[in-house]
């Protein structure tokens, strides 16, 4: 197996090193790595603004001397309108294997905070980071997957917080159906497993994802610690054969290869 979303020292919040990882991953019998650190320019919160990031990429020849396993170069790119252009100016001309497209605010603020819930009912909430998700597929730079569709969920403050795909089937089909016509995939993130049992999207999305005939997915844990390393993954895999998913995808040079998931 392949995590598809780890984050090391380059990224604000990142806690462990590109060769931390990858000696867990060998000590695991893991197939391989795929690092992807935060690109997000125009957050609020400046701190988790690196627009230097791609300056400090490690050298990856360097990094794949003397492991058996994958290494890949990836990037995690928050989406955000205003800066969309620069994102893209940012990442023309570089080569990846793996880019994720996140919503990581909407209209300015991070679902992660409090603050972005107060004054909206559950449906503006979750309908308008919908929206904002929808919006950001047609970003001018190229991407291989919609990062953790359902991020706005995972701090929410209410009772039944999972955003199930019966409560908003026109956002999510419009979503979902743009995201099989466009070419991308759907990574099926483990971060919120913990707390709420649930993948990002929930299983919900992914049965109706795979029901419009969707199969590009791939499997991250969002790992800001080498702990975290392909967590939970035996529980998302047994999610995914129960939502009729047959394949997992692993990316290189921005090509996705299907393998069985076992
Ligand atoms: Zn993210
Ligand atoms: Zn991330």
């Amino acid at each position: 197996m392949i995590d598809h979303h780890l984050h090391t020292t380059l990224s604000p919040d990142g806690e462990s090193t590109p060769e931390q990882y990858i000696a867990r991953a060998e000590l695991l019998g893991g197939k391989g790595v795929c690092f992807t650190d935060h690109l997000d320019l125009g957050y609020s919160k400046k701190q988790f603004e690196n627009a230097d990031i791609l300056e400090r990429i490690p050298d990856f020849d360097k990094l794949r001397e003397g492991t058996s396993i994958k290494v890949l170069r990836g990037i995690e790119a928050g989406y955000n309108p205003a800066t969309a252009e620069d994102t893209a100016r940012l990442l023309a001309n570089r080569s990846f294997d793996y880019i994720i497209n996140s919503v990581h605010e909407v209209d300015g603020i991070d679902p992660y905070f409090d603050e972005y819930y107060q004054g909206k009912t559950r449906e503006q909430a979750y309908g308008r980071y919908l929206e904002a998700v929808f919006e950001s597929l047609d970003a001018s730079y190229d991407y291989s997957v919609v990062g953790h569709l359902g991020y706005v969920f995972r701090n929410s403050p209410y009772p039944l917080p999972i955003m199930e795909w019966s409560e908003f089937p026109d956002l999510y089909d419009a979503i979902l159906m743009r995201i099989i016509y466009l070419g991308k995939g759907l990574e099926i993130n483990t971060s919120a497993f913990a707390r709420h049992r649930s993948t990002m999207p929930c299983m919900s999305v992914i049965r109706r994802y795979i029901e419009l005939g969707g199969e590009i997915i791939t499997l991250g844990s969002d790992a800001h610690q080498v702990r975290r390393l392909y967590d939970r993954f035996d529980e998302a895999k047994q999610m995914l054969l129960s939502s009729g998913a047959r394949y997992i995808a692993t990316f290189e040079d921005m090509k996705p290869v299907l393998d069985y998931i076992k």
